[in-house]
C-alpha cells in the first residue's frame, strides 16, 4: 500500500507555479493576484482562506482578503464582486463557501466574471469542463487529477466510483475521470444519498473517490483488494486531546481500509493540500490569460 502524499505533490505543484509566476513577473511585469471574499467567522472557512492567502505569499502572488460580517447584504456582496470583475489588478476571484443562508450561492457564483472564476464553479466553467474545453477546473477535483498523474496511477478503462454529487467535488470529479484524457478514461459510477447497493457498487471499483462528508463512512468490507482510495472528506470531530478541541476526519475508515488498498490518501495530508495547489494553478492561468488577451 502506498500513501498518496499531498505534502509532496502539493509542494512540487507550488514550486512549479512559483517558477512560472517569477517568469511572468520578470517578462510581463504581471504578478498573479487572487482576491478572496470571506463572510462571517466560520472556523473551517477562516482556516481555508488563511491557507490560501499564505500560499499566495509563499509563491510570490498578490492576494487581497475582503471580509464581511455574517449579516452582510447580498447586494453589497454582488456589487463587490462586480468591482473585482472590472479591476485590472485582480486576476482571480474566490468567494469562500458555504455562504450564510440569506445569500444566494447561485447569484454569487453567476456574478463572478468567468475569466476570473478560479474556483471553476461558474456555469460557463462547468459547461466547458463537460465539453472537455480548456477552463478553470474546480480546485479539489483538479488537485485529485494532479495527484493521480504524479503517482502515474493507471486509470484507463478502470471502474471509478465517486461517492457524492456536489457541484464542487463529486460531479466535476466524475466528469474529469470519464474524459478522454490521462488520467481519465475511466468508466464512472456516481453515487449519492439515494443510491442503493452502495457497498456492492464500491466493491466493484478500481478507484473510489469518497466525497460525502461522513467521517469513516467507507469501510474495509466496501472495497476490493488493491483499490485506489481517494478521501476528500474533511469533518471536524470533537477531540478533547487536541489543543484546538477537534481533529480532522476523512470519509474513509483509514486504519482498516488502508491495508487493502494499492494507494490511499490520508486525512489530513492528502487531498486538502492538493486543493490549494490547484487553486494556485488556476490563478496563475487567469493571470496568463489576461496577458494573452
Ligand atoms: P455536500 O454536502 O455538498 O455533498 C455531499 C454529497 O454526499 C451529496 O451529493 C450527497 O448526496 C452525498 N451523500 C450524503 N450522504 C450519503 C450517503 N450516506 N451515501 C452516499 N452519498 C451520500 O459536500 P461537498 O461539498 O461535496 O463535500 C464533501 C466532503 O468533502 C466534506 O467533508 C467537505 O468538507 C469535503 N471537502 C474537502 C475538500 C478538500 O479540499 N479536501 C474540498 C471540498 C470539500
Amino acid at each position: 500500500m502506498i500513501i498518496l502524499d499531498g505534502k509532496i505533490v502539493a509542494a512540487s505543484v507550488k514550486e512549479s507555479v512559483k517558477a512560472k509566476a517569477a517568469l511572468l513577473i520578470r517578462e510581463h511585469k504581471k504578478t498573479p493576484h487572487l482576491a478572496a471574499i470571506l463572510i462571517g467567522t466560520n472556523g473551517a472557512s477562516e482556516t481555508y482562506v488563511a491557507n490560501k492567502v499564505k500560499t499566495c505569499e509563499e509563491i510570490g502572488f498578490k492576494s487581497t482578503l475582503l471580509r464581511f460580517d455574517e449579516n452582510v447584504k447580498e447586494q453589497l456582496l454582488l456589487d463587490t464582486i462586480k468591482k473585482l470583475n472590472v479591476d485590472d489588478e485582480v486576476d482571480g476571484i474566490l468567494v469562500q463557501l458555504p455562504l450564510p443562508k440569506h445569500i444566494s450561492e447561485e447569484k454569487v457564483i453567476n456574478t463572478i466574471n468567468p475569466s476570473k472564476d478560479v474556483d471553476g464553479f461558474h456555469p460557463s466553467s462547468i459547461g466547458k469542463l463537460v465539453q472537455g474545453l480548456p477552463t478553470f477546473i474546480p480546485a479539489t477535483p483538479y488537485g485529485i487529477m494532479l495527484m493521480l498523474k504524479h503517482y502515474k496511477i493507471d486509470t484507463v478503462g478502470k471502474h471509478a466510483v465517486v461517492i457524492g454529487r456536489s457541484n464542487i467535488v463529486g460531479r466535476p470529479m466524475s466528469i474529469l475521470l470519464s474524459q478522454n484524457t490521462n488520467p481519465g478514461n475511466c468508466t464512472v459510477t456516481i453515487c449519492h444519498s439515494r443510491s442503493k447497493n452502495l457497498t456492492e457498487i464500491c466493491q466493484q471499483a478500481d478507484i473510489i473517490v469518497a466525497a460525502l462528508g461522513i467521517p469513516g463512512f467507507l469501510k474495509a468490507n466496501m472495497i476490493k483488494e488493491g483499490a485506489v482510495v481517494i478521501d476528500v472528506g474533511i469533518t471536524r470531530v470533537a477531540d478533547a486531546t487536541k489543543k484546538s478541541g477537534f481533529s480532522i476526519k476523512g470519509d474513509v475508515d483509514f486504519e482498516n481500509v488502508a491495508p487493502k488498498c494499492s494507494y490511499i490518501t490520508p486525512v489530513p495530508g492528502g487531498v486538502g493540500l492538493m486543493t490549494i495547489g490547484a487553486l494556485m494553478m488556476n490563478t496563475f492561468a487567469a493571470a496568463q490569460l489576461k496577458i494573452k488577451n
